[in-house]
C-alpha cells in the first residue's frame, strides 16, 4: 500500500459519517412472535427512531420529498416515513408517535383488505405454520400438484422466532412456511382463499391478533384526520405484479388509487409496488396512469443525481437499537 493510499484510507475511517436522504419504510409497529419478513417494530423503538427523526433530520412528506428532488433542493438529512399495506397497529400505535413528534407519513395502502376480519395472508399463515405446537402428517393436492404438510413437535428454533425468510430454513416448519409462501403469492386472490380455507381447517384458525388485522374504512378515516398521514396505492389484492397481463395489472393499480382517492377525498400521486416486484413495464405502466412518483423495496438513499422517481429505494427498518438507524441513513 502506498503512502498516499495509506493517508486517504486512515481519513475514510476518521471522518464522520453524514446523512443521507432517505425514505423509510416500515410495516407493523407491535410486539410479535414470528416475524420471518421482518416487517415489525416495536411500538418503544418506532417512538426512539420517529423522535430521532425530528430532532436530527428533516422529515417531510413524500410529496414534498419528491418535488424537492425534482428542484434540486433537497437536503442531505431529508427523512420521509412510509408504512405499507394498512395494519390496524398503524393507527393504534404508530399515530400516536408521529402525532407527539409531528412527523409525517404517508401509508400505502393494499385496498382489497380493508374491512377484513382476518388477518393478511402472509401473517395468518406464519402463525398456522410457524407458531403451531403439534405435529402434523397430511398431503394436499392443490392446481394437480401435491403438497406435504408433515412436520413433527416445534423444535428449538421455531419456538425461538428470529428465523427470517431469507436465512436457510432450519427446521421442517420453516421449509413448509416458505414453500407455500411462494404458492400463495403467485396465486390469484380466488385460489389463495381456497388454500387458505383448507389450510385452517387442517391446522386451525390461527390465534387473534387484533391489531394485525386490516384497518376498516373508518379506522383509515381516523388515521388520515389530521392529515398528518396521507395515502399511496398499493394495488388492490397485493400481488406480484409482474406475473400477472398487462390488463390484470392496469386494474390492480388503477383500483387501489381509486379507492384510496375516495378513503382520502384527494388527490393520491404516490404508488408502492407490492413485495418490491416491478419491471420496466410495469414502472411504465404507473407513470402512464398519471402517478407523479413510485417506490421500491430496493435499499438505497434517494440520490438527486440518478434517482428513479418511479423506483425510489427504501431503507428497511429494523426492529433494532437506535444505532442501527443512524448507520443507515449516514455514509
Ligand atoms: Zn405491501
Amino acid at each position: 500500500m502506498s503512502v498516499t493510499h495509506l493517508i486517504s484510507t486512515m481519513r475514510a475511517a476518521i471522518r464522520p459519517r453524514r446523512p443521507r436522504p432517505v425514505i423509510l419504510m416500515y410495516h407493523r409497529v407491535a410486539v410479535v412472535r414470528h416475524d420471518p419478513w421482518g416487517l415489525t417494530v416495536d411500538p418503544e423503538r418506532f417512538e426512539e427512531q420517529i423522535a430521532y427523526v425530528k430532532h436530527h433530520r428533516t422529515p417531510m412528506s413524500m410529496d414534498e420529498l419528491v418535488d424537492r428532488l425534482r428542484s434540486k433542493t433537497l437536503p442531505a438529512n431529508a427523512v420521509a416515513v412510509t408504512l405499507d399495506d394498512g395494519y390496524r397497529d398503524n393507527l393504534v400505535n404508530a399515530k400516536p408517535v408521529l402525532g407527539r413528534h409531528g412527523v409525517p407519513a404517508t401509508l400505502f395502502l393494499a385496498t382489497g383488505f380493508i374491512n377484513q376480519n382476518t388477518p393478511f395472508w402472509w401473517d395468518e399463515l406464519a402463525t398456522m405454520i410457524l407458531a403451531s405446537t403439534q405435529a402434523i402428517r397430511d398431503q394436499q393436492v392443490w392446481a394437480g400438484e401435491a403438497v406435504a404438510l408433515d412436520w413433527g413437535e416445534a423444535e428449538h428454533s421455531d419456538m425461538a422466532g428470529g428465523w427470517r425468510a431469507w436465512d436457510e430454513p432450519r427446521s421442517a416448519r420453516q421449509n413448509a412456511y416458505l414453500a407455500m409462501w411462494r404458492r400463495l403469492q403467485r396465486a390469484t386472490a380466488e385460489d389463495r382463499e381456497v388454500t387458505m380455507n383448507t389450510l385452517r381447517r387442517h391446522l386451525g384458525t390461527a390465534q387473534e391478533d387484533p391489531l394485525g388485522k386490516p384497518m376498516s374504512s373508518d379506522e383509515i378515516r381516523d388515521l388520515l384526520i389530521d392529515g398528518l398521514v396521507e395515502l399511496g396505492a398499493h394495488t388492490v389484492t397485493h400481488p406480484a405484479l409482474t406475473f400477472l397481463s398487462r390488463l390484470e395489472s392496469r386494474q390492480e393499480i388503477e383500483g387501489s388509487r381509486h379507492k384510496c382517492r375516495e378513503l382520502a377525498t384527494k388527490c393520491v400521486n404516490g404508488f408502492a409496488y407490492p413485495y418490491g416486484d416491478v419491471s420496466s413495464e410495469v414502472r411504465s405502466e404507473v407513470a402512464t396512469l398519471g402517478f407523479s412518483w413510485a417506490c421500491s423495496t430496493e435499499g438505497g438513499f434517494v440520490d438527486g443525481k440518478q434517482a428513479d422517481i418511479y423506483a425510489l429505494p427504501r431503507v428497511a427498518v429494523p426492529n433494532a437499537p437506535i444505532g442501527t438507524l443512524v448507520g443507515l441513513t449516514t455514509a
